[in-house]
């Protein structure tokens, strides 16, 4: 199964694209996890995206498709993915098309995470990451048990530099400008499935799993 999971920052892309990759077995990518990576190690891509993350831009076009295509060719995609953070626009969403086309699969489902603005502004200011294993806690909402350490694998918990509020009405913009635009795109497609985002977490896996569950389901948007 090939999932797209589409919305605008903050909408919980990341926690869903976890929560399915383990329920249906098949491989999460995140752009933006890739992109922290490089960044995190000073690669070439690394130094060239980080200016464009920390502002909350898009990082060029050319040098994601890319980097996605090749992700694309690794041996742990045979069963299917879940993408989260990409296509970001229209350019991208049509290499995409072209990455899949000579493998000859599709994308199944795309899911549109409708969140309200206030509920990702909450969410996003009170982000925190496990610098070593990515878990996604929330100083409110879902605390870590011993401030600033992952409850998982002990490692230091941070806060995106990008999640910081400047940077969140930036991302913001940048979704409404360029992003938004997807959700006519795949719904042209008749792939696109909307869910009320602004619900817990938890209760969202299990909207999502009964579509992919379902062959002939009537909660196309
Ligand atoms: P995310 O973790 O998906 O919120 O992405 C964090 C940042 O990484 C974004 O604000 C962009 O700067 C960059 N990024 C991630 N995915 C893409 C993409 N598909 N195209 C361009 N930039 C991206």
């Amino acid at each position: 199964m090939r999932i797209i999971l589409l919305g605008p920052p903050g909408s919980g892309k990341g926690t869903q694209a976890k929560a399915l990759s383990k329920a249906l077995n098949i491989t999460h990518i995140s752009t933006g996890d890739i992109l922290r990576e490089e960044v995190k190690n000073n690669t070439p891509l690394g130094l060239q995206a980080k200016k464009y993350i920390d502002s909350g831009l898009l990082v060029p076009d050319d040098l994601v498709i890319r980097m996605l295509g090749a992700r694309l060719n690794g041996p742990d995609i045979k069963e299917g993915f879940i993408l989260d953070g990409f296509p970001r626009n229209i350019m991208q969403a049509e290499a995409l098309d072209e990455i899949l086309k000579p493998k000859k699969v599709e994308i199944d489902n795309v899911f549109y995470l409708d969140a309200s603005e206030p509920v990702i502004i909450q969410r996003l200011s009170g982000r925190r990451i496990c610098s070593n294993c990515g878990a996604i806690f929330h100083i409110k909402n879902m605390p870590p048990k011993v401030e600033g350490t992952c409850d998982k694998c002990n490692g230091n918990i941070y806060q995106r530099s990008d999640d910081y509020p400047e940077t969140i009405k930036n991302r913001l913009k940048v979704y409404l400008k360029e992003t938004a635009a997807l959700i006519d795109y795949y719904k042209k497609q008749k792939r696109l499935h909307n869910i009320n985002a602004d619900k817990d977490a938890q209760h969202l896996v299990g909207d999502i799993l009964k579509i992919t569950a379902s062959k002939h389901d009537h909660s196309q948007v």
